[in-house]
């Protein structure tokens, strides 16, 4: 048998510091030793799984709506069968063994468990990859660096964004590598509060093609030359822009410098190599690569591709080595220019020299520069309404001529939406509602994000682009709560109204447990229904009661407060005023109360002989066995029940089957009951002793506790801590028991 060997391959990426491994030729990452590109054998079903626990940044629950977000952008990549199909189980979020081969997870590791954050990193995110020697990819996670960083899916100061971040690492672990355009999603470095890499750039989807296709796409192949003596230029940036000046294709040329530039759409394309030497660099690509930059930006020109066309365009000769560059890694790219705005920007860089010139490729845009001071040129670009989002290359003419290009360092975006009006502003948790959004700079394309709920355009289940102001949407059944709503364009910018939207529960009360109790108060109640929320008031008679706990959305558990006798009405109102009503009866009776069953235990098979100590019995008091505990419904009655006196009763066990069981009494005559849900032990066997299923209930319990205790009081102090203050006076025993 073949032994297989893995290398794992550890990307840093987007951070200040950055040691990548691996190639930027077509965008792939490859085997640092033997050349193999890196590919998922199942592309087209990538399984991706979100941890439940999130970042402790976020505790909205817009942490996985934001990965989801990133998840789509690469499912969403013309042209690519690649595919993340996210696991939404609650089973696979909540996994740990983030290494495990089948568990592909996007984590935050906060406390530096990951050890790939040692100290004060600067490394923001990573995605360690695990793959063959062939290039499979057996295992790929993306772990973000919460240890050292504060992330934000709402644009707050100082944070990096959930969002964009996921893009970029998620790229990763679909096998591309960094992109030497300054506007792609895997452009090598991010600052906090950039939103751009949200939205994949035309590189980005070629690396997709490449690595993925679904059809076929033009290419252009040659070899870089200089001009001075037809020597190769290996590492040259070979990129070629569309009829309209924008950024639309890129290659690195290998070491021969024979390129292949991929993916590419039919149209008329001009093609240009660059020395890849500005914000993004060879120190950026992995070892084994050899980058020369000693070269100037030299214009090949224009050609015209068919559709699935492989053009071979010969030699590319570049020009010698000029002293002018634009464009650094602490720059922050991309340059966002609003379409219909004028926006003010800065390009650090070297020979920036006063007299120079600035231009950008689209020539719709209007690019003025105020400052040139040799390392820095401040400038203002004005951008034509209705302009297409996309990338736009900056180039800079010195007085002498020379020139050098920031490769899609502008990109152009829409104005931000802006959330006017969501009506109506409630809807309820089971979906179902029209919602209409109303504001501005709608595009086709956008999705709306509402809570846990991401509406696509045009998707199913989705959002409805109306127009560039009205957006319609139906709800999908969500979880109550207040949430932002949120206009996100395709190019990645957005809109928010704060707590806009409410996901609202109305109640449905089905069943009160008991129905009937003391007018002195203190009865235990459990409701049942449907959609109870945390912090839902409950009322007898006008009443607010006590103790109220929501252990599920289907069960609400209360304690009465004294009222007066006779039939009352009794309401749940969730948070928003959404009520729901049935009825509670007050009787003078006290309620009856169970102390002490002894034993406690007893054989499965029944018919042993057991007393119960408590008050408030009668001569018609039933005993029922196995009741459910919410309702008080099923059960089996307990044989020869004798009344000795209104706090003892005797009678003997029926057979229920071996386990704990509950115990109530029910004074037939008012409906009034107790109950214990641990009330008494059938036991398989007979063990004699009765003690047998108290280390499977509290297995913590020292052994020397129930020696002294005994049996008795084992169970009557289990009991009173599961049912709460009705029995504080038994506390004393509860301490005796630790
Ligand atoms: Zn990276």
């Amino acid at each position: 048998m073949r032994r297989i060997s893995f290398r794992r391959l550890a990307l840093f990426g987007l951070g200040a510091t950055l040691v990548a491994v691996g190639s930027m030729a077509h965008m792939r990452l490859k085997h640092s030793t033997n050349g193999n590109l890196l590919f998922w054998s199942n592309p087209g079903n990538i399984s991706i799984v979100s941890s439940s626990v999130g970042s402790d940044n976020i505790s909205d629950g817009s942490c996985e709506t934001a990965l989801r977000n990133a998840i789509d952008a690469w499912n969403d990549a013309a042209g690519s069968t690649g595919y993340l199909a996210e696991n939404t189980s609650a089973a696979a979020q909540a996994r740990t063994d983030w290494q495990s081969y089948d568990l592909h997870q996007i984590w935050f590791d906060e406390d530096g468990s990951s050890g790939y954050f040692p100290g004060s990193s600067s490394i923001v995110a990573i995605t360690p990859i695990w793959f063959y020697s062939d290039g499979r990819i057996a295992d790929a996670d993306v772990i973000f660096n919460g240890k050292n960083h504060n992330f934000t899916t709402k644009g707050a100061a100082n944070r990096f964004d959930i969002q964009d971040v996921a893009t970029h690492e998620l790229g990763h672990l679909l096998g591309l590598d960094h992109s030497g355009w300054a506007g792609a999603s895997m452009y090598p470095y991010v600052s906090s509060s950039v939103i751009l890499h949200r939205s994949l750039g035309l590189d980005d989807v070629h690396g997709m093609r490449a690595a993925y296709p679904s059809g076929s796409f033009a290419s252009i192949s040659g070899t870089v030359r200089r001009t001075a003596d037809s020597s190769p230029v290996a590492g040259a940036h070979v990129v070629v822009r569309d009829s309209q000046g924008r950024t639309a294709g890129a290659a690195l040329a290998g070491s021969t410098g024979a390129f292949t530039l991929r993916g590419l759409d039919a149209g008329q394309y001009d093609l240009y190599a660059a020395p890849l030497e500005g914000p993004m660099s060879a120190a950026n690509l992995g070892a084994g690569w050899t980058v020369q930059t000693d070269f100037e930006l030299s214009d090949h020109g224009s050609l015209t591709l068919a559709a699935g066309e492989s053009r071979s365009i010969g030699n590319v000769f570049v020009a010698s080595d000029v002293t002018i560059s634009l464009g650094q890694n602490n720059d922050r790219y991309p340059l966002r220019c609003p379409s219909s705005q004028t926006s003010v920007h800065l390009a650090r860089g070297t020979g920036l020299s006063p007299g120079s010139t600035l231009s950008a490729s689209d020539p719709t845009l209007v690019v003025t520069p105020s400052t040139w001071s040799n390392s820095l040129v401040s400038f203002s670009v004005t951008v034509p309404g209705g302009a297409a989002p996309g990338h736009v290359d900056l180039i800079a003419t010195n007085p002498s001529g020379d020139r050098s290009v920031l490769v899609a360092g502008l990109e152009i975006t829409p104005p931000d939406p802006t959330v006017a009006l969501v009506s109506p502003n409630q809807a309820d948790l089971a979906g179902g509602t029209l919602v209409t959004i109303t504001g501005t700079n709608f595009n086709p394309g956008c999705r709306v994000v509402v809570g846990s709920e991401i509406y696509e355009d045009g998707a199913v289940s989705g959002c409805t682009w109306v127009d560039s102001t009205t957006i319609t949407l139906t709800t999908q059944s969500s979880q109550p709560g207040i949430s932002d709503v949120v206009v996100i364009d395709s190019s990645g910018v957005e809109g928010r109204k704060s707590a806009a939207f409410q996901v609202v529960a109305t109640p449905q009360l089905t069943l009160v447990f008991p129905a009937v109790g003391s007018m002195s108060g203190w009865t235990r109640v459990v409701l049942s229904g449907q959609n109870f929320v945390d912090g839902v008031v409950v009322r007898i008679d006008g009443v607010v009661q006590a103790g109220v706990s929501v252990p599920s959305t289907q069960k609400i558990e209360f304690w009465t407060s004294p009222s007066s006798t006779g039939l009352k009405v009794i309401e749940v109102e969730n948070p928003g005023g959404f009520t729901a009503t049935s009825q509670f009866s007050f009787v003078a009776a006290a309620d009856p109360n169970i102390v002490q069953v002894t034993p406690a235990s007893g054989t499965a098979k029944g018919g042993d002989g057991v007393t119960l100590t408590g008050t408030n019995f009668t001569a018609q008091t039933e005993v029922v066995f196995a009741a459910d505990q919410n309702t008080g419904q099923g059960g089996v009655l307990a044989g020869n029940i004798t009344f000795i006196d209104s706090s003892t009763l005797s009678f003997t066990t029926p057979a229920v089957g071996a386990g704990m069981s509950t115990l109530m009494v029910r004074n037939p005559g008012t409906g009034q009951i107790d109950l214990l849900s641990s009330g008494f032990n059938f036991q398989a066997e007979d063990t004699g002793g009765g003690g047998g299923g108290c280390a499977s209930i509290v297995p913590s319990q020292p052994p020397a506790a129930r020696d002294i205790l005994g049996t008795l009081l084992w169970f009557a102090a289990l009991a009173f801590l599961v049912r709460g203050p009705k029995r504080i006076a038994l506390a004393p025993i509860r301490a005796k028991d630790r």
